[in-house]
């Protein structure tokens, strides 16, 4: 079985830097997936309410049968654009938005409760980490964190809140690689996930110079790229329904990119999103 390497957040818990993502898959397949995961060696899960599998993910925890204590399970809040989060009674609807995730998920506890998107134009995102604090403060949520902002709401977010984010969840790959946001997230100690780290199978796994890489070290482009997240200090979450693959993701030790690999990674960046610019986004 593989070593996975860990990150210390600020609130001295650790994460695996390696783990496994279950967005568009569905609830059943999402069982099998997560268990054939922890089988082959993951410890880390990612899932999210709006992913409508926190029960299949769930039964595939369970089913898996590794003690709770050495799995790391993370899910998120879809702070809906359509319901309202502001007061007292919008930080009711998160603990009862958490308590319906953890009954889904067969859980006492997550190890991390991430804000999915900032939606900063309803303003409603400090409001909700308050909420979020006090799941941080009775312990069912070991860890609390956010997803897709940038530095005006973590800025925000500090100006109000003693309780730093550990970690920001934001779309990161070698064709985007968030420089900026890295560099902003190193200086407040919030450590930085990658979501479709693999550019969601697409053409970044086609890049002639990263297929030149992989041949090099008779590795995968997949391994490759995953390698490239590791040394740079990123936690990554692949996603993956394909026994195989899920294996392969994870089969990431044992060798090492060089200064000129690493290099030639960072160069195929265009500065190209895959998915929404989280400044504007405002879906349901
Ligand atoms: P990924 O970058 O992980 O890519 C997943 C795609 O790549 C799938 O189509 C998969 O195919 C394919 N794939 C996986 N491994 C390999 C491989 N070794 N070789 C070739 N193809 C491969 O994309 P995701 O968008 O799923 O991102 C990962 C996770 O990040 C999500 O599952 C979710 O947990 C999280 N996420 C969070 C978001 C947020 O807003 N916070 C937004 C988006 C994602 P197949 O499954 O058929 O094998």
């Amino acid at each position: 079985m593989t070593t996975i390497p860990s990150i210390t957040l600020n609130n001295g818990a650790r994460i695996p830097q390696l783990g496994f993502g279950v967005w568009q898959v569905e609830d059943d397949a999402a069982e099998a997936a997560v268990r054939t995961a922890i089988e082959a060696g993951y410890r880390s899960i990612d899932t999210a309410a709006i992913y409508e599998n926190e029960a299949g993910t769930g039964r595939g925890i369970a089913g898996a049968g590794v003690p709770r204590e050495e799995l790391y399970i993370t899910t998120k809040l879809w702070n809906s654009g359509k319901r309202d989060w502001s007061g007292a009674q919008g930080q009711d609807a998160v603990l009862r938005e958490f308590d319906s995730s953890l009954a889904k998920l067969g859980l006492e506890y997550v190890d991390l409760y991430l804000i999915h998107w900032p939606r900063p134009m309803h303003g409603s995102f400090e409001n909700i980490w308050q909420a979020f604090e006090k799941l941080a403060a009775d312990g069912r949520a070991r860890s609390v964190g956010v997803s897709n902002f940038g530095p005006a709401q973590l800025d925000a977010l500090a100006e109000r809140s003693g309780v730093v984010p550990v970690l920001n969840q934001i779309e990161l790959h070698p064709h985007f690689p968030q420089h900026e946001l890295r560099a902003y997230h190193a200086e407040h100690g919030i450590a930085t996930e990658a979501w479709s780290p693999l550019g969601q199978g697409k053409a970044l796994l086609t890049e002639p110079a990263l297929v030149q890489i992989a041949e090099k070290h008779g590795r995968t482009v997949a391994q490759v790229v995953l390698r490239w997240h590791l040394q740079s200090g990123v936690i990554a979450i692949p996603k993956s329904v394909t026994p195989s693959r899920i294996r392969e993701n994870l089969d990431v030790a044992g060798f090492e990119l060089d200064e000129a690999d690493m290099a030639a990674v960072a160069a195929t960046a265009t500065g190209e999103r895959l998915g929404p610019d989280p400044q504007g986004f405002d879906w349901n």
